[in-house]
């Protein structure tokens, strides 16, 4: 499969955790936390379409001031994510400056803030350079069961809440399928091209049975008395490609809950970024500072089925000794998930 999500680990293993996405063919780009962005260059960051921050400790967030010094002066609406009280956080940040001209700048520059929290209803907000980014509140965005948060293009961003002795989101980027239809077998078969084939996806996507009957039609004025045949007998004019999958978890305590929504959010990836800060001797250390161990971090590996394994947020006490963390997280995780970076 054609490797479409092409995701950088900002400061490798031990430095200040993040991920930035890129994908194939899409202009703009997924920023996973905000701590030392000294890796990207300016042209990375104003790609930027989406920052997702997943807490406010200072290695995931001290480095957006460099971001918003290249994003005054251009217009740009930024979607922001974040755990509760977010909006408050990057409120404060921005007031830590003066913006008395601010409206001489023509370009105005807009984050708009969604929170994922444990609620039924995640708060929205957005902060306008043209309104002194004042907190200006957007209607709420009800909780989705899947963790769906936005959608960017063919990709989908989802976030779960973890305990991190306050909340730390983790996340997972989602590509949509890819369709391929068998022009050809159309032609053998005197069939036309046409919205029908838009059905013909969407019942193999819902996974309906081979008797389920689609409507054959090249025009949506013919829909009505369109000739039905069943999907078993369309299955083969188009092939399916599952979309990449990446998850990026860190900061959490090795609890039964965060398992569980880690192992969701990590279900079948691509790529898992996980932490892995403590050596699986030191797990009562790992627990009181609710961080990972490595042996945490590849069952959570194992349990989700990943295909390959990028730990990080390796913790500094542990200094020249990767390789022994390295051979910790791959015996946990019990395949040959992990390649070196
Ligand atoms: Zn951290
Ligand atoms: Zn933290």
């Amino acid at each position: 499969m054609r490797a479409t999500l092409h995701p950088r680990l900002l400061t490798g293993r031990t430095g200040d955790p993040g991920v930035y996405v890129e994908a194939l063919h899409l202009p703009e780009t997924i920023l996973l936390d905000c701590g030392d962005l000294s890796a990207l260059t300016p042209r990375h960051l104003l790609r930027l379409g989406v920052l997702a921050v997943s807490h406010a400790h200072m290695d995931h967030w001290a480095g957006f001031d460099r971001l918003l010094r290249l994003l005054i002066g251009r217009n740009k609406r930024l979607p922001v994510i974040g755990p509760e009280g977010f909006t408050q956080r990057l409120f404060h940040r921005l007031q830590a400056y003066t913006w008395n001209l601010a409206d001489r700048i023509t370009t105005d520059l807009v984050f708009e803030v969604t929170e994922v929290t444990m609620a039924a209803f995640w708060p929205r907000a957005s902060l306008r350079l043209h309104g002194g980014f004042q907190i200006e509140a957007l209607p709420p965005f009800p909780a989705t069961p899947d963790g769906t948060v936005l959608q960017q293009g063919p990709l989908r961003l989802h976030a779960a809440v973890l305990d991190h002795g306050t909340p730390c989101l983790g996340f997972a980027v989602e590509e949509a399928m890819h369709f391929n239809v068998w022009r050809t077998r159309l032609e053998e078969r005197r069939l036309q091209t046409g919205p029908w084939l838009t059905a013909l996806k969407a019942a193999v996507v819902e996974g309906r049975p081979d008797d389920y009957p689609i409507p054959i039609y090249a025009r949506a004025s013919e829909a009505q008395n369109a000739p039905m045949l069943p999907l078993g007998a369309l299955r083969d004019l188009i092939s399916v490609t599952p979309g990449q999958r990446l998850a990026y978890l860190t900061d959490f305590a090795d609890t039964p809950a965060n398992r569980t929504a880690a192992v969701a959010l990590a279900r079948g990836a691509d790529i898992l970024f996980i932490e892995a800060p403590f050596a699986a001797a030191d797990a009562a250390l790992a627990l009181d500072r609710r961080h990972l161990t490595t042996r945490a971090a590849g069952e959570i590996a194992r349990e989700a089925g990943v295909r390959r394994i990028e730990p990080f947020h390796f913790s500094p006490r542990y200094l020249g000794q990767e390789a022994q963390l390295l051979a910790e997280v791959a015996t946990a995780a019990g395949r040959d998930t992990l390649s070196p970076i």
